[in-house]
C-alpha cells in the first residue's frame, strides 16, 4: 500500500511492479463487505487489529495506535509484510479483477484518491456479524477480557515500575489462551479463523507494544 517514500519516482501509471503489496495488506472498507459475501475473501485471509495495537499507517508510513478496530489483509506469514494475494513470480495480484478499495484507489504517484477514503468507512465485525448472535457475544466477552487497551496500560505502568503489575498480566495471558482453546473446543470456527474473530493473542502484541511503548513514551492509549 501506498507510503510516502515511494510515491514520487514512478511513471504517471502502474508499471505493476509490486511494490505497494510487498508493503502491507489494505484495511477494508464498507464497500469491501460484497467482498466475503461473494467469497474473494475468506475469512482466513483477514486479521482484525483491536483497538489499542499498535499498526502501521499506510499512509503515514509509521507505527500509530489505532483508535478503532480494522480488518486487514494477511501478509504471508510473520516476517514480511506481502499480502497474501500478491504472486511473487509474476508480482501480480491475483485478484486483481475484485480488489479491496484501498488497492482500487492506490496510485503510488498520486496518493490523493486514497487519502480522501484512507480512514472513512472502515469494515468493522459490527458489520459483519448480528447483534446477539452465538459469536458477536463471545467477541464481546474476549474485547473485554483481553482488553487490548487495558492490557498495554498494564505493560507501560510495569515498565515504570516494574513487579507491579506481573500478575494480572500473566492472568490475562492466560485467560487468552484458554479462551482460544475453548472456541476451538466447543463452536465449529476454525483455528485459521481466529485471528479474524479476535485478532493476535495478546502474548503475540506483548513485544510489538513493548517495542512501541518505549519509542513514543509520551503517546497516550486511545
Ligand atoms: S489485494 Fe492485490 S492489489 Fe491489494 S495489496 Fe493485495 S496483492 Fe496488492
Amino acid at each position: 500500500m501506498y507510503h510516502q517514500d515511494f510515491g514520487n519516482n514512478t511513471p504517471e501509471a502502474c508499471i505493476k511492479c509490486g511494490e505497494c503489496c510487498r508493503k502491507n495488506g489494505p484495511a477494508l472498507h464498507l464497500d469491501d463487505l460484497h467482498l466475503l459475501r461473494n467469497k474473494t475473501l475468506d475469512r482466513k485471509d483477514l486479521l482484525l487489529l483491536r483497538r489499542g495495537e499498535p499498526a502501521m499507517d499506510n499512509v503515514l508510513g509509521r507505527p500509530i495506535l489505532l483508535s478503532r478496530e480494522l480488518i486487514k489483509i494477511r501478509s504471508k506469514n510473520s516476517d514480511t509484510t506481502e499480502c497474501i494475494f500478491l504472486d511473487p513470480d509474476s508480482s501480480l495480484c491475483t485478484i486483481h479483477q475484485m480488489r479491496p478499495l484501498e488497492c482500487f484507489l492506490l496510485e503510488c504517484w498520486n496518493p490523493g484518491p486514497l487519502i480522501s477514503k484512507y480512514q472513512s468507512g472502515r469494515l468493522t465485525r459490527k458489520e459483519i456479524f448480528r447483534p446477539g448472535s452465538a459469536m458477536e457475544e463471545l467477541m464481546c466477552v474476549y474485547d473485554e477480557k483481553c482488553s487490548v487497551v487495558e492490557f498495554s496500560g498494564l505493560l507501560q505502568e510495569e515498565m515504570e515500575s516494574p513487579d507491579k503489575n506481573q500478575d494480572k498480566i500473566k492472568a490475562m495471558l492466560r485467560y487468552d489462551l484458554s479462551f482460544r482453546e475453548i472456541i476451538l473446543e466447543k463452536t465449529v470456527a476454525e483455528k485459521s479463523e481466529l485471528l479474524f474473530y479476535f485478532g493476535r493473542p495478546l502474548h503475540e502484541l506483548m513485544e510489538p507494544l513493548l517495542d512501541f511503548l518505549r519509542q513514543n513514551p509520551n503517546n497516550r492509549h486511545p
